[in-house]
């Protein structure tokens, strides 16, 4: 059986920077859940379909046929054949995504597939819903967590570094209602699984949070 770690946890927590440092130096593989979910999301906007209305996405998320290969190290995702990993880190995206994602038939063909990843290689995977659904026997669990303004701060930065305009307390606003309807919905909510650590970074450099989940790693083989 291939090993994993499972990293659940809200937007901007760290969870992807966290989770592809610990699969370089374990020598895993690193699947970013979200990344699928968000290249759904493309796939419903560009179909300019109205993301409150569940029986449209339910019927339209079976035309979007997404794969995910590691080229060069980096996870690539494919949405009918295209390259998508330039287009789905935008905000417009990430909202989409997550109002799309509460979707039951969105999740089982996503779910499906992460499934299928994971039982062949070890991987380092996150998202929302790993340890509690995805991967429930994971024996490496870890919900990484972080305070709103600081994920705000963390995400401003990476999207002014990005060249793209945008504010502070927009941001933290979005992240507050992102989060409540991750947490809110009836499928799959984002939950700390009962035998998760919950490891907040709040005040821990990356390294350090790195560090942390590699020991728990250790001490669960
Ligand atoms: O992590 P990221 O911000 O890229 O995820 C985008 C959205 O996809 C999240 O807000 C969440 O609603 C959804 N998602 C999910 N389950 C996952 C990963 C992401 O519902 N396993």
């Amino acid at each position: 059986m291939s090993n994993s770690i499972a990293i659940d946890g809200p937007a901007g927590a760290g969870k992807s920077t966290i989770a592809k440092m610990v699969s370089k130096r374990l020598g895993f593989i690193y699947v970013d859940t979200g990344a699928m979910y968000r290249a759904m999301a493309l796939y419903l906007l560009r179909e300019n379909t109205d993301k409150n209305d569940a029986a449209a996405i339910s019927d339209k998320c079976q035309n979007a046929d997404i794969t995910i290969k590691h080229e060069n190290g980096e996870q690539v995702v494919y949405l009918n054949g295209e390259n998508v990993n330039g287009l789905i880190r935008t905000e417009e995206v990430g909202n989409m995504a997550s109002a799309s994602s509460v979707n039951g038939d969105v999740r089982k063909k996503l779910v499906e597939l992460q499934q299928k990843l994971a039982a062949e290689t070890d991987v380092v995977m996150d998202g929302r819903d790993i340890g509690t659904v995805v991967l429930p026997d994971s024996k490496c669990k870890v919900y990484l967590t972080a305070s709103s303004m600081v994920r705000a701060k963390r995400r401003y930065k990476e999207l002014i570094a990005k060249g793209q305009e945008c504010d502070l307390e927009k941001i933290e606003q979005d992240i507050i209602e992102r989060d409540n309807r991750d947490m809110t919905r009836e499928i799959s909510p984002l939950k700390k699984a009962d035998d998760a650590v919950e490891v907040d970074s709040s005040n821990m450099t990356i390294e350090e949070v790195a560090e942390t989940i590699i020991e728990l790693y250790n001490k669960s083989i």
